[in-house]
């Protein structure tokens, strides 16, 4: 009678050559671990009575390196985006420039001037990396550069307004996405809200009569991911400022998108700039590093040097800084609007400024290269948390496939995965937003699914 006590020991699994093998690959613990693992489950479904027969020491070690490689295998993929979304917040929204990416590797690879001034030959500081560049962008007196908006947001709220008084219009009180919401954010830092105004309408008067009262600041968000429209009124930038500065209170602008360059040169509506926030006079202002600016996750303060300085030395500073790879990565791009050659550099300014008949080309290069599929005029879209409702003209690819939704599985599987859409049981893949050196894994990837499926 086949019993337990039949199943080969650990020890004898590991003297064979497969297991030497495998132990190669993946290092003698997690083998140990994987065996172990492996020999459980087949005692378990034994036991339930799932299997009469034990697996020989063979069969043990093959499904041994399944789990080995399930274990193994990353999570955070590259994946080719066909779906026309620029800034595409789940795939991690902005594709990075070659010297971006060439001062990611470099700092990364070695020790650098993080905190060393070479100069002196001493300790320096990092928050002096890109702060040069970004004043000379902007004009601004000083700059500080941390994780995410989000986190500048709460690090300028709490180190400016903790117990204090900010204000800021109803119709501001917004939810970023991924449940950053304005009132949350304010409430963990410290500072204490005072709403004015309605959801549609706030008038200067109301900012200023809330600022009778002792203020530490006034606030503008940015309306990044929605539209108020209709019967709506707000003042300007710039009447808020004078407002605030009578009144002797600082005002924070929380753009978000954080563009340097006007979108309405590519046909969208025209998004607020850094600029812009700049002429109008805002003391402290806010935006992300891998929005508009196409450049990697980062939070961008930039205003008046002495609220600077005080942000810069609040706690929280600490906590939530940027690391070594973010800013080289960060100067490198912006470097490239310094340079005035964003357009040509910065992948995604560059899908912007694609012009109709270059992505016409590209998509019917693709159907020709396939011997499949129709151009059809469609749609691009921005994205991640940017110009809502906004899209600009394209052209796609259209595929014709018996069910669009084994099709799009089968993309996903694809290595790398590619991320399409589908209309009316059509896969349509966008030009626009697939890298000029994902094409040919692109069109690999679509000839080998329509042949096989
Ligand atoms: C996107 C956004 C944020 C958050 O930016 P992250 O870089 O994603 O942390 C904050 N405020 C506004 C107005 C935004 O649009």
């Amino acid at each position: 009678m086949t019993t337990l006590r039949n199943l080969p020991s650990v020890e004898q699994i590991l003297q064979t050559d497969a297991a030497a093998k495998l132990i190669a690959r993946f290092g003698r613990p997690l083998m140990l671990t994987a065996i172990r693992f492996t020999l459980d489950e087949v005692r378990a479904r034994f036991k339930s009575g799932e299997i009469t027969a034990l697996p020989l020491q063979d069969l043990i070690l093959v499904q041994a390196e399944a789990t080995l490689t399930a274990w193994t295998k990353p999570t955070l993929l590259p994946v080719i985006n066909a779906a026309g979304v620029i800034l595409h917040t789940n795939l991690g929204r902005a594709p990075l420039s070659a010297a971006a990416i060439r001062a990611m590797d470099e700092v990364s690879r070695g020790y650098s001037t993080l905190e060393y001034d070479i100069v002196k030959g001493m300790r320096g500081s990092r928050l002096i990396h890109a702060e040069s560049l970004l004043q000379k962008l902007t004009g601004a007196e000083a700059a500080l550069v941390v994780n995410n908006c989000a986190s500048a947001v709460l690090l300028i709220l709490s180190a400016l307004a903790n117990k204090k008084r900010v204000i800021i219009s109803r119709s501001q009180l917004v939810e970023i996405g991924g449940g950053f919401r304005v009132p949350d954010v304010m409430k963990q830092s410290g500072a204490k809200l005072v709403e004015v105004g309605t959801t549609n309408k706030v008038r200067l008067a109301d900012y200023q009569s809330a600022a009778e009262e002792p203020t530490a600041l006034m606030m503008r968000v940015h309306r990044s991911n929605f539209k108020l429209v209709g019967f709506t009124e707000e003042p300007e930038l710039k009447d808020i400022v004078n407002a605030a500065h009578q009144a002797g209170v600082p005002v924070v602008d929380d753009l978000g998108s954080g563009a340097l360059y006007d979108t309405a040169k590519y046909g969208l509506a025209h998004e607020p700039t850094v600029q812009e926030s700049m002429q109008a006079g805002a003391d402290v202002i806010v935006f992300s590093g891998d929005k508009l600016l196409g450049g990697p996750q980062a939070g961008i303060i930039i205003g008046k040097a002495d609220l600077i300085a005080k942000i810069k030395k609040h706690p929280l500073a600490r906590a939530v800084r940027a690391d070594k790879t973010c800013l080289a990565g960060l100067s490198a791009t912006l470097l490239h609007y310094l340079k005035d050659e964003a357009e040509r550099e910065v992948p995604i300014v560059k899908m912007m400024s694609l012009t109709l008949e270059q992505v016409r080309g590209r998509a019917e290069a693709w159907a020709a290269e396939l011997g499949h599929g129709t151009v059809v005029a469609g749609e691009s879209t921005v994205g991640g948390g940017s110009l809502p409702g906004e899209s600009m003209p394209t052209f796609l690819l259209s595929l014709e496939v018996d069910s669009s939704e084994r099709f799009l599985r089968a993309l996903r599987k694809n290595n790398p995965p590619i991320i399409a859409r589908t209309e009316n049981d059509k896969i349509l893949l966008d030009p626009r937003t697939v890298l000029p050196e994902q094409e040919d894994v692109l069109l690999a990837g679509l000839k080998n699914i329509l042949k096989n499926i």
